[in-house]
């Protein structure tokens, strides 16, 4: 569904990726593994459009990023990708059920199917009873499931995870985990979960190994 070939991308004299591919399967876990500054991350927002690689070709649905305006970029972001990140994704001064509702509002959803929507995700990742609290009263695992909800709820084909449970302890990061990858097997969706904790990546399908800006490990299916 989701591919990138040969992406090279530089910061001023730091090289951060330098030949990386990848292919992302419909309604596969792929971890992507790899020490601290290896390119994790820079590989995720390049697959997702966020950043634009030096070169090489990121392909999506058979369409190429490059191709695409900035305005479709920003489009498809929004309804073909859905992001958690570690924290801070969320608004502290809205309540969980508002963080939930916002892309669909955003999207053009009329009020009372936003909400509707939003709540009933609620139970689904064992939230349920919080949704009308502020995100920022929520424990770290508890905002990290409602993300997990706002990413999840316009029905995106590819979740983009990067160390969604690196803020968490083990247990919670575990119980996080096997929440959202219930969740997404239900809903079909394609993810790619960038982590460096091997039991985090345990949870994926695949998993590929990033250093010095390339993948050293296509990886083989373990699932
Ligand atoms: P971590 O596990 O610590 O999150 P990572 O594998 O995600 O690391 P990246 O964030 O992709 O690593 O960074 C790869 C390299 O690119 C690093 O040397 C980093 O310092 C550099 N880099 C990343 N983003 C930027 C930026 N916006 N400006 C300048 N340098 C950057
Ligand atoms: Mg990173």
């Amino acid at each position: 569904i989701l591919y990138a070939n040969d992406l090279t991308k530089s910061f001023g004299a730091t090289v951060a990726l330098q030949g990386a591919s990848l292919s992302l399967e419909p309604g596969e876990i792929l971890a992507v593994m790899g020490p601290s500054g290896s390119g994790k991350s820079t590989l995720l927002y390049c697959l997702a459009g966020i950043f634009t690689p030096d070169d090489g070709t990121v392909t999506f649905g058979g369409r190429r990023m490059d191709s695409l305006s900035d305005r479709e970029r920003t489009r498809l972001r929004r309804t073909a990708f859905g992001f958690v990140f570690q924290f801070g994704q969320l608004v502290p001064e809205l309540t969980a059920v508002d963080n939930v509702a916002l892309p669909l509002l955003l999207s053009g959803k009329r009020r009372t199917a936003a909400y509707e929507q939003a709540r009933s995700w609620f139970p689904r990742l064992g939230l349920t009873g919080l949704e009308g609290r502020r995100t920022g009263e929520l424990s770290g695992g508890q905002a990290q499931r409602v993300a997990v909800a706002r990413a999840l709820v316009t029905g995106p084909e590819v979740l983009f995870a990067d160390e969604p449970t690196g803020a968490l302890d083990s247990l919670t990061g575990e119980m996080v985990m096997d929440l959202m990858v219930d969740t997404v097997r239900a809903e079909h969706t394609s993810v790619l979960l960038v982590t460096h904790d091997a039991r985090v990546a345990a949870h994926a399908d695949r998993q590929i190994t990033v250093r010095d800006g390339q993948v050293i490990d296509a990886g083989a299916r373990v699932r």
